[in-house]
């Protein structure tokens, strides 16, 4: 057997488990030791447990025998550090988490077990999942396997890197205002974000509730599909939750016909700030969809100007609100002061990063008396400009598509003094949570040697018919199994 996953691919390794060519337990060991061999250089994982990972196996692989036939039974799994996942620490990527361990399994977590599938590690991230490179962590940062001197992009960085590296066929980040989107593309892997309430949101720390979705990450469409097949359905738990149509089409996933699609190139996509090499390869990308039938139709989200603005705004509110339960009362590190309210004070102080006590800052301020309704109430109200421009968009196209980012994986450090600088990188993935509407990332091209991703964006549950029109493009190009060249 291989010694690593290489280019493997969810659904061949499904098939190995399935004919018996492989165990899960001989998988399980590959991924713990890719792991171990590559993650010095990385800085993808913050814990594993490996006892736990392969006694998980080993009953997988009796399931297996006996003839069971799950698509993800047996699979390797890697996990964003603001999961639960019981026995194991949930950090948050952060010094005030970072021994806090979690005593039951989140939801997501939970029917990923059910189904059969493998918790290996759990994946280094920007502290509660604020940031947009993968810097901003108690851990340090992540690296990006394509080049070693680049940021993976956040906030998921470390999930987004197991999967790009090897280390796991399918990993679970969370998708707040593009942390799973932007990093599949600095890293060449697929991931969606599904319309938000489709994944169940429960056992995860909240960062922005209204925005918050959790993100399958795989290196194909049908693989995300795949394993998002078996995490789908209503959770009691949490009160957004709700079903998704047409999931009984996620397991074997068929391409999605072209013929007569209407897929919209939104201008305000394609203008200043565009790396000119990244506009091209999404060009290209939708040449691809035009060649098999696809009809391009120009369109206008006019108010997308707004949606940085509207996005950091709505963020930080939420932020500054769910924040407020680490006091060093009930979770995670607590510094002893003479008073509560010292002691308090004293916890988050020391216990929270630069870029999370910016945010709590700006949060507070725009909830404030006098300031809520000149910053949050119109940041709502922006929301729903902006929510109505895609509604508007969806009388006349099937799907958008757009770059994921404005730029190609930058280096590390280029943006960390300068924050303006990093939420401009979520240009044109904030605007779809402020939406609730579901996109995915997937590989379009190469410029020097680096991956740039296209976003697909689709009318609020249409999830199923995005990763076919993902997949089909997959069928037609060979971007998706490119694999870093320089692992070691
Ligand atoms: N980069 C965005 C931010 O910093 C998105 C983060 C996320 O999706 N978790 O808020």
């Amino acid at each position: 057997m291989a010694a690593t996953l290489g280019t493997g691919s969810l659904e061949s390794i499904c098939e190995g488990l399935r004919s018996g060519d492989l165990s899960s337990e001989a998988l399980t060991q590959v991924c713990l030791d890719t792991i171990q061999n590559q993650d010095p250089f990385l800085n993808a994982i913050t814990s594993t447990n490996p006892g736990s990972s392969l006694g998980l196996a080993r009953a997988a692989d009796i399931r297996l025998k006996k003839g069971e036939r799950g698509v993800m039974l047996g699979i390797p799994v890697v996990l964003k550090d603001n999961f639960h996942w019981t026995g194991l620490p949930v950090s948050n990527g952060s010094k005030i988490t970072r021994s806090y361990i979690a005593h039951y399994d989140a939801t997501v977590v939970k029917r990923l077990l059910e189904a059969g599938a493998i918790p290996i590690a759990k994946a280094n991230m920007d502290e509660f999942a604020m940031g947009s490179s993968g810097e901003y962590s108690a851990f340090g940062p992540t690296r990006n396997p394509w080049d070693l001197s680049r940021v993976p992009g956040g906030s998921s960085s470390g999930s987004i890197v197991s999967v790009a590296a090897g280390y796991a066929p399918f990993a679970l980040g969370s998708d707040t205002g593009g942390s799973v989107r932007l990093p599949a593309g600095f890293c060449n892997v697929t991931a969606l974000r599904p319309t938000y309430g489709v994944l169940s949101r429960y056992g995860i720390t909240a960062m922005a509730s209204s925005l918050d979705q959790v993100g399958p990450v795989a290196r194909t469409a049908s693989g995300v599909a795949a394993g998002f097949s078996v995490m789908t359905g209503r959770d009691a738990l949490d009160s957004t939750s709700i079903d998704l149509p047409g999931t009984e089409r996620l397991v074997g996933l068929k391409p999605a016909s072209l013929k007569g699609l209407r897929i919209g190139l939104p201008k305000e996509y394609f203008g200043e700030g565009l790396d000119p090499a990244v506009r091209s390869i999404v060009e290209n990308a939708v040449g691809v969809f035009e060649r098999e039938g696809a009809s391009i139709i120009d369109i206008s989200l006019p108010h997308t100007s707004y949606a940085i603005d509207t996005y950091y705004l709505i963020c930080t509110s939420e932020v500054s609100s769910n924040m407020s339960r680490f006091d060093g009362v009930r979770y995670g590190a607590r510094k002893p002061a003479d008073s509560l309210a010292d002691m308090m004070a004293e916890t988050r102080e020391q216990g929270f990063g630069e870029e999370v006590k910016r945010r709590i800052l700006l949060g507070a301020f725009c909830l404030s008396k006098g300031y809520y309704d000149a910053f949050y109430l119109k940041a709502l109200k922006a929301r729903t400009l902006i929510t109505k421009d895609f509604l508007e968009a969806f009388e006349k196209v099937d799907l958008i598509a757009t770059p994921v980012s404005p730029d190609v994986a930058f280096p590390i450090g280029e943006k960390t003094l300068n924050p303006l600088a990093m939420y401009l990188a979520d240009a044109y993935t904030v605007t779809t949570p402020l939406a609730a509407l579901p996109c995915l990332s997937m590989p379009g091209g190469f410029t020097n040697g680096l991956p740039v991703g296209v976003q697909l964006i689709g009318p609020a549950l249409s999830d199923v018919n995005l990763l076919e029109a993902a997949h089909a493009f997959q069928q037609l190009t060979d971007y998706h199994l490119q694999t870093p060249p320089n692992l070691n």
